[in-house]
């Protein structure tokens, strides 16, 4: 068995939706997952954030745009009437149900209920196009297996007990699709992984099902050494290993979601980045060995914040840190980076939904700053905080960049440095001609 991933700009058109079903017409066992087409799920969460504040003007407007959009969809997919009819209801069954929350009161459970429509409406179009050219495949509700726990994690023991059911079911067939992001949590409630959780999904059911490999298409060809956004020429990793591609993905390389990585490192379950664009290139092919030592990848990370705690007396003296780190557990905020020094202690934030808070909180123990508009740029590869040499190259790339904090050491994996948001262009263009 083997897990293709495809995301959004793959399914973004009916002609990527062919594309795909070309690519998954192969003989070997393969589950499909899928992402909404791409810009649904934004045009949901814009749909639902109006229904909260009871513009449902607004909402419908937004829900009938976006159905228009499916119906053109449809009339390209299908050839035939039948299956053009059979889309067709599909779309206004789905948007009908979209519709009538806006009739009555909204609440999470329907802003969930709306966000799920997206992956439920791509993969039934996959599905019915496969059909359509005698092309079998087995469609499974993500919403009979996929279920987190009363923590929000994903139930791994359920995930597996039920998606082994649902593949056993049907034990003829060979390709089988399911939506992404999709979940139930513990009380059964629809409910997703977070945004970009398509990958999440394919990750879980990859170990779940002990696939040879799970395929993550996008529409690049894998991880670069650097922001392909900003700097030109970057080239694709041929091999990284997990922990390579945990920190490329937490820093910034958007193309892949950094919680996919965990699993299928402890299930040892390799991970190829593909292009649905190009076919035919090697991407980027993730195992748990990294074959090359040295400097791999750069990338940035922005809209980081900064919170510097000082003080005279107290500070690092024995138990304070566990007081700073306990404020940041209380309001589930992770860190990202840290530095300390005798008198103060300096850590990264990127989520500030409760930065209020936390610094309140923190003003117990010193006087508290805060700064916003920073990069994280991150250095990846293999031995390069234990060996000769690196952070030379890497400071001298940089000896016209103002640095914030630098974190070195905290894995055999990566360096990672604080710049002002402004400076991370430059930053990633220096190290990029030095580096590489
Ligand atoms: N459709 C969801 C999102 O846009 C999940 C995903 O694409 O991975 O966040
Ligand atoms: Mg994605």
């Amino acid at each position: 068995m083997i897990v293709l991933k495809f995301g959004g700009t793959s399914v973004g058109s009916a002609e990527r939706i062919k594309a795909v079903a070309k690519l998954v017409d192969t003989t070997d066992k393969k589950l499909v997952v899928l992402s909404a087409m791409s810009g649904t799920t934004n045009k949901l969460v814009d749909i639902a954030n109006y229904l909260y504040k009871k513009n449902n003007e607004a909402a419908s407007e937004l829900i009938l745009a976006l159905e228009q959009n499916y119906f053109k969809v449809i009339d390209e997919l299908f050839k035939t009437e039948l299956y053009k009819q059979k889309g067709k209801e599909l779309i206004v069954s789905h948007f009908k149900s979209i519709k009538s929350f806006t009739q009555d009161l909204f609440t999470l459970f329907e802003e969930k209920s709306i966000l799920a429509q997206g992956e439920l409406i791509s993969t039934a179009l996959l599905h019915f196009y496969l059909n359509e050219n005698n092309i079998n495949s087995v469609l499974i509700p993500a919403l009979n297996f996929m279920r987190t726990d009363k923590d929000g994690e994903p139930d791994l023991f359920y995930i597996k007990e039920n998606i082994q059911r649902e593949i056993n079911a049907n034990p003829k067939d060979t390709l089988f699709i399911t939506q992404g992001f999709i979940a139930r949590n513990a009380f059964g409630e629809i409910d997703n992984l977070k945004r970009g959780g398509s990958d999440y999904t394919a990750s879980l059911v990859g170990v779940a099902l002990q696939a040879k490999e799970i395929q993550i298409w996008t529409d690049i060809d894998g991880m670069h050494n650097n922001d392909p956004r900003i700097i030109e020429n970057t080239k694709s990793l041929t091999n990284i290993s997990f922990e390579e591609a945990a920190e490329l993905a937490y820093f910034g390389a958007k193309i892949l979601h950094p919680a996919s990585v965990h699993p299928a490192k402890i299930a040892n379950i390799p991970v190829r980045l593909k292009n649905t664009m190009k076919p035919e290139a090697f991407g980027t092919l993730i195992t748990g060995k990294s074959n090359e030592k040295g400097i791999k990848a750069i990338a940035a990370k922005d809209d980081i914040t900064a919170i510097k705690i000082k003080s005279g007396r107290m500070l690092l003296a024995h138990g304070f840190m566990r007081k700073v780190f306990e404020i940041f557990e209380i309001y589930k905020t992770p860190i990202d980076m840290i530095t300390t020094s005798e008198v103060a202690v300096s850590i990264t934030i990127d989520d500030t939904k409760y930065l209020t808070d936390i610094v309140d909180e923190l003003k117990k123990y010193g006087t508290v700053e805060t700064e916003t508009n920073l990069s994280i740029i991150c250095i990846v590869g293999d031995f390069i905080a234990e060996s000769k040499g690196y952070a030379v190259t890497i400071f001298k790339a940089l000896e016209n960049i103002p640095i914030r904090m630098i974190s070195y050491g905290g894995s055999r994996h990566n360096v990672s440095i604080l710049v002002e948001s402004k400076h991370k262009k430059d930053a990633l263009t220096s190290l990029n001609s030095t580096l590489f």
